[in-house]
């Protein structure tokens, strides 16, 4: 039964603290509303403390952290950069800002994220050509942490920089470290539907003071150091206003909790559906801890009877938003032309979870009876078998 009238259920929608307007308030009150202030240098050092790495850089966008990081590589026109290839395009759209060529790089099927065996083939045969891309950007997909020693080993045995893409990772770890600490640099979204929110913002991080000095000076304008206004090389403007740093500040404070509900929203799930034939949820690497930001699982269509794209569109009717997994970068007419590794000769992973995978409404302000809303539309599916 459709019923239209019932209140729509959202993916991931922004979840206040209740603390935002203090810091808003103070920043009013004090009138720093531009893009620099108490709030960006606060938000900045608190989470880098959160994270344990030395230096962040507040930026309007995680897409911007991601371009100043490629350009903190050294990437120029011409060059390579590899890129997970099951992510949303943000992942890769600042290679083509900067006239690079993109490379992606297919899933495994224990992390959903880019396959190591993938990236070995893809830098041995960059190595014989003298091609080596001047960096690989990982990201750790619905908050699942990618298999970083293995990543990380191969980076380091061709010496290309790691950036690692944590905007949907936020709070998860790897063996106990947190997730956006194992790359050169670590990027950062706080989107309105991301597991934390500035209503619209990013971080870029790294352990290297000069690097992150460079970020925040290429992402206000590139102003030499001069009395008169001084330019020698290309800027942006990238800061974050200290306005959403303050939100930010709020939103911090309860991402622990954030974390805890986006797992106890998971365990609903799976504790309901995860018997039915044909459904397996997205899994969680062993030795890590994932923020389930986004539940995604897939839908084997034989073994289940109905389609991912049939539960989409009876949660549709539902009033309830679920999304489709992200379609892979090499599938994407934007990207048509660029090199592809799959997992294996007659594997490709990524392919197989776009087909046949699903996200549900993951928000951590859900309650209870619309989970089960969601629930009870995904069992209404499900044949009763005759003994
Ligand atoms: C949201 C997101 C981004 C981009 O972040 P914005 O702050 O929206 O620019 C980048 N990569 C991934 C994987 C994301 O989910």
């Amino acid at each position: 039964m459709g019923k239209m009238s019932s209140k729509k259920i959202y993916l991931s929608p922004p979840h206040l603290s209740g603390y935002e307007l203090n810091f808003i308030t103070d920043a009013l009150k004090s009138n720093w509303v531009a893009p620099l202030g108490p709030n960006v240098d606060g938000f900045e050092n608190e989470l880098a403390d959160y994270l344990g790495i030395r230096n962040a850089a507040a930026l309007s966008s995680g897409t911007a952290a991601i371009h100043l990081a490629l350009i903190l590589s050294g990437v120029k026109e011409g060059d390579t950069v590899f890129c997970s290839t099951l992510t949303f395009v943000a992942s890769a759209n600042p290679i083509l800002y900067e006239k690079a060529r993109p490379v992606f790089i297919d899933s495994d099927r224990e992390s959903w994220n880019m396959c190591p065996q993938a990236l070995e083939r893809a830098l041995t045969e960059a190595y014989h050509i003298g091609r080596l891309p001047k960096a690989v950007i990982v990201v750790n997909l619905y908050g699942q942490m990618a298999k970083m020693e293995e990543i990380t080993y191969l980076c380091h045995k061709f010496r290309v920089p790691l950036i690692e893409d944590a905007a949907e990772s936020l709070g998860s770890t790897y063996n106990m470290r947190p997730g956006g600490t194992f790359g050169s640099f670590g990027v950062f979204s706080f989107n309105g539907n991301k597991i934390i929110t500035t209503s619209g913002g990013g971080m870029l991080t790294s352990n290297s003071t000069s690097a992150i000095n460079k970020a925040r000076f290429l992402a206000t304008q590139s102003k030499d150091q001069a009395l008169h206004y001084q330019h020698s090389e290309v800027g942006f403007n990238y800061r974050m206003s200290n306005l959403s740093a303050g939100v930010g500040r709020a939103q911090l404070l309860v991402l622990n909790e954030r974390v805890k509900a986006k797992r106890a929203v998971f365990n609903k799930y799976y504790n309901e559906l995860a018997e039915v034939p044909g459904i397996e949820f997205m899994p969680e690497l062993a030795g890590t801890m994932s923020n389930r930001w986004l539940t995604a699982l897939t839908v084997n269509e034989k073994q289940a009877g109905f389609s991912n794209l049939t539960l989409l569109k009876s949660l549709a009717k539902e009033n309830i938003e679920a999304r489709p997994v992200w379609k892979p970068l090499h599938l994407q007419p934007l990207f048509e032309g660029a090199d592809y590794y799959p997992h294996s000769k007659d594997l490709s992973v990524s392919e197989e979870l776009f087909n046949s995978g699903i996200c549900l409404p993951s928000g951590t302000n859900m309650s209870d009876e619309d989970q089960q809303r969601v629930i009870d539309c995904i069992k209404s599916h499900v044949q009763v078998k005759a003994v």
